[in-house]
């Protein structure tokens, strides 16, 4: 086993991917853990401390280098896995570069101590800024054990871009947690500041999975497997009722690898075409196994980019392999809404302004079919037409109304308003003296509901309504760690979350005004912005755009035929609003044509 390490011809150097693949903590983990699954690791654990910044230390049960070796490995271009240039074109290990000791040894300050099972004893080589201040023996049992301290000490312009010690964590646990998925066969542990953040132990990749994704969302999960000439597709996807708001639930791996692929990711969405949303994206574990020449890791330092040598079959054994299972899978259970019940209470005016915003527009619960088209189950439907049917219909709001006196008995601008009726389900159109005035009946609601959150917001805080039946949500590593981040501001915006266990969370109280349109999906977006977010105090900056996604989720989506109850109930609330004449988004909210603009058209003057 002993001098298996060798360094690569510059020949060869040079046609390997040139760059830097220590980026932050996360990217360091990645790199050995790597190491160690292509070790023969069964065990790998991990221990971080502050995010990694202090220190991450990886142990592993794997083969273990000799003194040799070990003092090789932390060469620039050293490595057991390819020797020629063929090599790089049948790669069936995660590494082949090299580069990760070296690089990782020359920015931190370093200890790698490794044995081989057939030796005694093993050897512990101290590394400070790249060089080396120690060799000496040690005894320790079969394996290596890794320990990188002070990443970036001497880097100080990289060390300003890491973010927070709970980013960083949550960053390094999604890692270890794709790596996790690709190999259900191996134990993985991390430990944070002394807090278990992961425990997996052995088992199959269902297992792992319901352990990785939650076992509530593992189980709207559907087994795939497909073999066609030279791609075998296996793995679970989910159904229409377990989407993200971003990629986070897509893992998709090529010959064990994780990868971020276009090919891949479009091919996957073409599957899920017409059965989730658009802006949704499905949760999965995916994994296409290609014979090593077909697929090119060596695009890219982190090898998270493949090129394909033949992109259409793989792209569409991808797609058709899901099809497959989306086509035909019995699903159909629209998830039951949560149930709620009122406790908050509040000032009249709000409470009166809530209570427009909320009966008359908020979106009736939706039920998807199998192809995955929206529904609208709320009473004041009409006739759900499918989009294309739509193409100008002028309805009026039920029950057909008489052409109003053009005073109404009101104060506000839009109250003053004569109704004419509905334009395709989505715009109001109205009479003020000799003007049409046209409303986007979507933008406008969605104004009121964002006036009245910022309102709460500076009252000191957005009315939540309890769950009758509180409900539990499974997030990712970073999207629990950005929760309890934030739990102090998420409940000042009306979600009172409480951990549940792992990576599960417990919804005791949502946003009142998002209560009745899927507040948990709701949850999971503004947790997906937050992931991003470094400190508590940034909260603040981005509390405006979260008080427009409450207020979009919580308004009418779409067309929606309206009773002419609900849109005087719009009217009025519209003028108790301090009106922008703009939605949150910035689209425009009314539109006005004088009679002078219509006579120009018609060619009347
Ligand atoms: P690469 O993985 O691309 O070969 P690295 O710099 O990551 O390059 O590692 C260099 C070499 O050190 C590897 O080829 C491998 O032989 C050895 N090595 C690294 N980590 C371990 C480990 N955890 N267990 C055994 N050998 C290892
Ligand atoms: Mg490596």
């Amino acid at each position: 086993m002993s001098q298996c390490i060798r360094i690569l011809p510059e020949t060869l150097t040079n046609k390997i991917a040139a760059g830097e693949v220590v980026e932050r903590p996360a990217s360091v983990i990645k790199e050995l853990i790597e190491n160690s699954l292509d070790a023969g690791a069964t065990d790998v654990v991990v221990e971080i401390t502050a995010g990694g910044r202090r220190r991450i230390c990886i142990i592993d049960n794997g083969r273990g280098m000799s003194r040799e070796d070990a003092l090789l490995s932390l060469e620039r271009h050293a490595t057991s896995k390819i020797r020629t240039d063929c090599d790089l074109d049948k790669i069936t290990t995660l590494g082949f570069r090299g580069e990760a000791l070296p690089s990782i040894a020359s920015v931190s300050r370093f200890t790698l101590a490794t044995r081989e099972a057939a030796f005694p004893e093993g050897v512990e080589i101290i590394v400070e800024g790249g060089r080396v201040r120690d060799v000496r023996a040690c005894g320790m049992p079969p394996g290596t054990a890794i320990s990188v301290e002070h990443i970036f000490f001497n880097l100080p312009a990289r060390l300003k871009f890491l973010k927070s010690a709970e980013t960083e964590a949550g960053h390094a646990a999604d890692v270890i947690a794709r790596m996790a998925v690709s190999r259900p066969d191996v134990a993985f542990s991390c430990v944070s500041d002394e807090r278990e953040l992961i425990k997996l132990q052995r088992s199959d990749l269902q297992h792992r999975l319901a352990q990785v994704v939650g076992r509530d969302s593992s189980r709207y999960m559907y087994s795939v497997r497909s073999v066609t000439d030279n791609v075998t597709i296996s793995g679970f996807i989910s159904g229409p009722s377990l989407v993200r708001s971003g990629t986070q639930g897509i893992y998709t791996y090529i010959n064990g690898r994780f990868i971020r692929d276009k090919v891949v990711q479009h091919a996957v969405m073409q599957a899920y075409r017409g059965v989730i949303d658009r802006g949704r994206y499905p949760v999965l574990a995916l994994f296409i196994e290609l014979p090593p020449g077909e697929v090119d890791v060596n695009v890219h330092p982190t090898k998270h980019e493949v090129r394909f040598r033949r992109q259409t079959p793989v792209h569409d054994a991808i797609q058709s392999a899901l099809e497959g299972v989306l086509r035909s899978s019995p699903w159909l259970t629209s998830q039951p809404p949560a149930q709620t019940a009122v406790v908050a209470t509040g000032h009249a005016l709000r409470e009166r302004i809530a209570a427009a915003a909320q009966a008359s527009l908020a979106l009736p619960h939706r039920a998807r079919n199998f192809t995955g088209s929206l529904q609208d189950a709320g009473p004041t439907e009409i006739v759900p037409h499918p989009v294309q049917e739509y193409a100008a219909i002028v309805s009026e709001p039920t029950p057909p109304f008489q052409q109003e006196p053009v005073q109404h008995v009101s104060s506000g601008f839009f109250s003053s308003l004569a109704l004419i009726g509905q334009f395709h389900s989505e715009y109001i159109l109205c009479q003020s003296d000799t003007d049409l005035v046209i409303i986007d009946q979507h933008a406008a609601s969605e104004r009121v509901a964002y006036q009245l959150l910022k309102e709460q917001s500076i009252a000191g805080g957005i009315e939540s309504q309890c769950l009758l039946f509180s409900e539990t949500v499974e997030l990712s590593f970073s999207e629990v760690a950005a929760a309890t981040r934030f739990s102090a501001d998420l409940a000042a915006i009306g979600f009172e979350l409480e951990p549940f266990g792992g990576t599960t969370l417990m919804v005791s109280a949502v946003p009142r005004l998002a209560a009745d349109s899927e507040p948990l999906l709701l949850l999971r977006d503004i947790l997906a912005d937050l992931e991003h977010l470094g400190t508590t105090a940034a909260f603040s900056d981005v509390l405006e755009n979260l008080l427009s996604r409450i207020a979009c989720h919580a308004v009418i989506r779409g067309t929606h035929a309206l009773e002419r109850r609900q849109i005087r109930e719009l009217l009025e609330s519209m003028d108790r609003t301090d009106f922008a004449a703009s939605c949150p988004h910035g689209r425009p909210v009314s539109h006005t044509i004088t009679l002078a603009e219509l006579q120009k058209i018609f060619k009347r003057t």
